[in-house]
């Protein structure tokens, strides 16, 4: 991690009130994210910190030193309603730096300890390393951890999400987590119309998704603001110059136009009809889901 700048900070409050979304809270134990996915929509959220969204998402990061204490006392209260938390809805909080600061393992432990059912979000196989707090979390409140996997292409992978485990690595962690009876999905996450949207594509991720033994998958489709439609821009220039102008007449604003998102839908559909009946013993369930942006504080 040469060139990364780890700012140590003191949280007073860890749990975020969410609303609108299928869980209460959030909790983002970093800010900022090594792994530097050229789509992130969480790049703004360091604009908050006075940092650059765009060149410094990757190589400032926050870390919230007593995040795990905090949590315990939180979640200790007599007035915590055990609400769903879901973790890392702005950050991995399994990127490198976990390794070190344990900050989510600790986290993790304080929900189990005082039962509070959680859902984490993750491009990270280092989290077959809490599958042990995981399990017993589950046993005592529920948890589920979603897996995100844009692209069984290599190339592509490593060109968007330069840092993070090649998918195959991903895939050989969801396998673990299933196999240890954790609740494992896959996040199709995101479609980025005409570069990862065609039925093949979409196909291998849900089919190594059910051989590996994801529960669900769903997806989304890219959305562009700010300094993400700065950074995802920048990723074009270099990688993609012909995309240019078809990504400039399609996102006038930060959604694709709805016929483009409706028609990648209906592709999904298609695909999750096609494997169940020809190749699945078992239902794969992909429903579209925005994650809206629940900031830590
Ligand atoms: S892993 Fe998630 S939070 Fe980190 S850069 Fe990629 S999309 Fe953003």
């Amino acid at each position: 991690m040469r060139g990364v700048e780890v700012i140590e900070q003191t949280a007073k409050s860890v749990l975020n009130a969410v609303r609108g979304m299928p869980f209460g809270w959030s909790i983002n134990p970093y800010r900022g994210c090594y792994h530097q996915c050229r789509f992130c929509y969480a790049r703004r959220t360091h604009t908050y910190l006075e940092a650059d969204g765009s060149t410094q998402w990757g190589s400032r990061i926050y870390v919230k030193v007593n995040a795990a204490a905090v949590v315990r006392t939180e979640v200790a209260a007599r007035s915590w309603k055990h609400e769903k938390v879901t973790i890392g809805t702005a950050t991995d909080p399994y990127q490198p730096l976990e390794g070190r600061y344990r900050i989510t393992r600790g986290i993790l432990e304080a929900l189990r300890d005082y039962p509070t059912p959680a859902g984490i979000i993750t491009r990270s196989p280092l989290i077959v390393r809490d599958i042990d707090v995981l399990q017993s979390l589950a046993r005592v409140a529920g948890v589920s951890v979603s897996v995100s996997i844009a692209t069984l292409d290599e190339t592509l992978a490593r060109e968007l999400e330069p840092t993070v485990a090649p998918p195959r690595q991903r895939l050989r962690a969801v396998r673990m987590l299933a196999e240890a009876g954790i609740d494992v999905s896959v996040a199709l996450a995101p479609i980025l119309p005409q570069i990862n949207d065609s039925a093949e594509s979409i196909e291998a991720v849900v089919r190594a998704a059910r051989d590996a033994g994801a529960r669900r998958v769903w997806h989304n489709t890219l959305n562009l603001h700010d300094v993400t439609r700065d950074e995802f821009f920048r990723y074009l220039r270099e990688s993609h110059p012909a995309m240019l102008a078809t990504y400039a007449q399609m996102y006038r604003g930060k959604y694709a136009p709805r016929a483009v998102s409706d028609a990648i839908d209906e592709r999904v559909r298609a695909v999750r009809s096609s494997t169940h009946e020809t190749h699945f013993p078992r239902i794969v369930t992909v429903q579209p889901l925005q994650l809206a942006l629940a900031l830590s504080s």
